[in-house]
């Protein structure tokens, strides 16, 4: 949800996007054994080489959950913000009707 915002009143959710603040915190727990990879900043493939290890050293532990944590922040919407009005949404363009005969534009 890069560019999504979720507004509510005067609050608005977003993405933490502060200096330092990892984009995802990733882990892998084996569903037969449970034990957890540990969570890694960033970087989904330190969890995928643990969990082919754990696989090459316990080779009927074959299924993981993986999670992906993320950091939102909520903040109040700044005050020029929430006087606007919303705006219209666009109308939605209408798809050209598949039985209408095709219009040469070259003159006849
Ligand atoms: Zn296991």
């Amino acid at each position: 949800m890069d560019h999504t915002l979720i507004k509510g009143a005067e609050w608005m959710l977003s993405p933490e996007t502060a200096e330092g603040a990892p984009r995802g915190i990733y882990g892998a727990q084996c569903l037969t054994c449970a034990e957890e990879s540990g969570l890694v900043d960033d970087d989904t493939r330190p969890v995928g080489v643990w969990a082919i290890a754990h696989t090459r050293d316990n080779p009927t532990h074959r299924q993981f959950l993986v999670t992906t944590h993320k950091h939102w922040r909520v903040e109040p919407v700044p005050a020029n913000h929430a006087a606007e009005p919303e705006p219209e949404p666009e109308p939605e363009p209408e798809e050209p009707a598949q039985t209408a005969p095709s219009v040469s534009a070259k003159p006849p």
